[in-house]
């Protein structure tokens, strides 16, 4: 088997069962995907959308893909006709025009909210009081083409894992403050995406039920 094929077949025997891993493949060649297809990959994960696009048209079909970047609300109607998963829904804005180019293709496309808990300002995401407030306000209800299945969020790069741990933490908190107020109904509204190559240990213990792995499986990107 390939040194990915292995790489891969060693983190899916790490990770837990009951969490979903995401292969984060961006900015490897086509042939190192095929390589982790082989090991038994079928749930890429890509932040660029002319990337995923190219290397959608050049890989198996029954690969799911999830989009994991900063989406730009312009770029989704690429996507919106195939698209799993979309991890980084980070305004009212994006998943108002997700839900319309789904429903455009008469789907409705899987979403994550993306919550900003880490210390970095640069960082894309909802504070949780945006985040509180925005699904108070109730207009995505009407979003039928954009089902809300969770929550995402990236932690601080440190390697103060107590730091790491402590957001992670307020992640799981909110969802569970946010499944209870609003999604009590709704079986779908249960995926915690967090955890890299480096956290997502920390990650598991602190709750998520989806990991995205790049470098672990891959290697360093160029
Ligand atoms: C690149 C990326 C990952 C994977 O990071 P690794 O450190 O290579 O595992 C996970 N999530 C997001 C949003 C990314 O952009």
């Amino acid at each position: 088997m390939s040194t990915i094929g292995r790489c891969f077949t060693d983190v899916r025997r790490a990770v837990p069962e009951g969490v979903q891993l995401v292969a984060v493949s961006k900015f490897h060649p086509v042939e190192h995907l095929l390589d982790a297809y082989a090991a038994g990959c079928r749930v890429m994960g890509e932040s660029r959308v002319q990337e995923l696009c190219a290397k959608r048209e050049q890989l198996p079909q029954d690969i799911e893909w999830h989009f994991i970047g900063h989406l730009q609300p312009n770029k989704v109607k690429y996507i919106a006709p195939f698209v799993s998963l979309i991890h980084a829904v980070d305004t009212p804005k994006l998943l108002a025009e997700i839900s319309r180019r789904a429903l455009a293709c008469a789907r409705c496309v899987p979403c994550l909210l993306q919550v900003h808990v880490a210390r970095e300002e640069t960082k894309f995401g909802f504070t949780p009081d945006e985040l509180r407030q925005f699904l108070d306000e109730g207009a995505w209800r009407q979003m039928e083409g954009a089902r809300i299945d969770g929550l995402m969020c990236m932690a601080s790069n440190t390697d103060d894992m107590a730091q790491v741990e402590a957001e992670f933490t307020q992640v799981r908190t909110l969802f569970d403050e946010l499944r209870a107020r609003h999604f009590a109904d709704a079986s779908h509204f249960r995926l915690r995406s967090y955890g890299m190559s480096h956290d997502w240990p920390v990650a598991v213990r602190c709750g998520s039920n989806m990991v995205r792995i790049g470098t672990a499986i891959f290697g360093q990107r160029a």
